[in-house]
């Protein structure tokens, strides 16, 4: 392989980079991003980033960033930033950028993410989906206006962090989440509603059951309020809008890749042309799509070591992890969850937001979650990883 494009400059795509150079790959690279930035970590930015007092746009952006100049010396690499690409063309595997220009190469790494999902309808100003740096700086820069009423739509990870980020800056939040309880999905409806306690700990009002009907703005088009699907009007001056991700696959329709919430990838990160693979948020990998931290990573190495023999010759198999800081609290998860596990605080305490859970089922435990637990969470999810002993007998 003599030239490798990698659409999607952020973390999967730069963990691609890392490993093509690491797996011993010599050829050309080319990085393609649509964003003006050089790879940062998204997961502070609805933390410690939106409560960090505003600051000159380089100094708030330097403890985000994932490279440095000695890397990208070291990567040899072409940056393409602030450039997208626009269309695939399998047959003379070609991709066309928005710049006009044509990249002609042998090798493809998709990794161009997730997109906010919108509410319908133009949003007003002072309404907000976060994502990227630009809009977290955006946020940041409202939010140091003064005391406000904030509305978060949607109580999964983005609504709970901004909800807490916004409590602890001493504004008056509520969040607004359409399904009975958040996090469901994730932690089982137990341990979720042990997680949604921690709003009501902080003051934050948290509305469960209801959708949104719409934003209502003034005459100048800025934000006044949220309408909800059963009639109520919360008063707002400001509205983050964190209802989920789409993975970021329009540019690759009518391309010929099968795409289906996401890039359709084997188990090893392979699309059924072996030399496209994908990783991060945007590969549907044997079926699943995960939105983490740690898996874009992990399927960065997987995909690049298969792209490189030509075939599937290792799969992904790591345990899914992901965390989530809120009102102080760490919140962590490993493992395989399935609906009907059954979870057992096995050390601390609900009542002190502090405790260890597994999810068990017939007797083996699946997965595990700590609140504010980071040792013992590290040992059990240690031990989650190692292959379970062959039955004896
Ligand atoms: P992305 O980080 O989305 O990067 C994709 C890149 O591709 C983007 O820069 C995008 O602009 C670019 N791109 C898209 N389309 C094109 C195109 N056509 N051409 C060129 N470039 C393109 N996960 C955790 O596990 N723990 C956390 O605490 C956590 N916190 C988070 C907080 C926030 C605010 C957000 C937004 C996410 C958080 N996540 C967290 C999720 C984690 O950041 C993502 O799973 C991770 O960023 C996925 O990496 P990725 O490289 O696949 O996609
Ligand atoms: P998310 O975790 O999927 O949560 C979205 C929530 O919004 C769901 O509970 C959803 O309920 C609800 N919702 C959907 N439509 C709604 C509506 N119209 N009105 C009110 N509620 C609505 O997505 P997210 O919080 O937007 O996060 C975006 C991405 O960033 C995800 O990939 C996430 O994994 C990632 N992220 C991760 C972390 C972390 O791991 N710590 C932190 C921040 C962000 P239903 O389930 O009923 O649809």
């Amino acid at each position: 392989m003599k030239s490798v494009t990698v659409i999607g400059a952020s973390l999967a795509g730069l963990y691609a980079a890392r490993a093509l150079r690491a797996q011993g790959y010599d050829g050309r690279l080319t990085l393609v991003g649509a964003e003006p930035h050089l790879p940062y970590d998204r997961p502070p930015l609805s933390k410690e980033f939106l409560t960090a007092p505003a600051t000159a746009d380089s100094a708030a952006e330097a403890p985000l960033a994932l490279t440095d100049a000695e890397e990208i010396a070291g990567l040899d690499a072409e940056w393409l930033l602030g450039t997208r690409a626009t269309r695939l063309d399998l047959r003379h595997r070609a991709v066309h950028l928005d710049t006009g220009r044509v990249l002609t190469t042998d090798g493809i790494v998709l990794a161009t993410g997730a997109a906010p999902r919108r509410l319908p309808g133009p949003a007003p100003a002072g309404s907000y989906t976060l994502r990227t740096l630009d809009d977290a700086g955006a946020l940041r820069a409202e939010l140091a206006r003064g005391p406000a009423r904030v509305v978060v739509i949607g109580g999964g990870f983005i609504g709970a962090e901004v909800a807490a980020s916004c409590a602890s800056l001493g504004h008056q939040v509520t969040v607004v989440e359409a399904a009975p309880l958040p996090l469901v999905p994730q932690l089982g409806e137990t341990m979720a509603e042990l997680c949604a306690r921690l709003h009501g700990d902080h003051g934050v009002a948290l509305l469960t059951g209801t959708g949104v009907r719409g934003l209502r703005a003034d005459g100048d088009g800025r934000v006044t309020a949220v309408e909800l699907a059963d009639g109520r009007l919360l008063t707002a001056d400001l509205v983050v809008t964190g209802i989920g991700v789409r993975p970021a696959t329009d540019w690759l329709a009518g391309s010929g890749l099968p795409l289906a919430d996401g890039v359709r990838c084997d188990a090893g990160c392979v699309t059924p042309i072996p030399a496209i693979v994908a990783a991060g948020d945007v590969a549907q990998v044997a079926g699943a799509r995960a939105e983490h931290w740690t898996s874009a990573t992990e399927q960065a190495a997987t995909a690049v070591h298969n792209l490189l023999a030509g075939r599937t010759v290792r799969t992904h198999r790591a345990l899914p992890y992901f965390w989530s800081d809120q009102y102080g609290v760490r919140i962590q998860f490993a493992g395989h969850r399935a609906p009907g596990d059954v979870p057992r605080i096995v050390e601390g305490s609900p009542d002190d937001r502090s405790f260890l859970a597994r999810y068990e089922r017939d007797g083996r435990t699946t997965a595990v979650l700590a609140l504010n637990r980071p040792r013992p969470f590290l040992r059990l999810r240690r031990e989650l990883t190692r292959p379970s002993p062959a039955p004896t007998g």
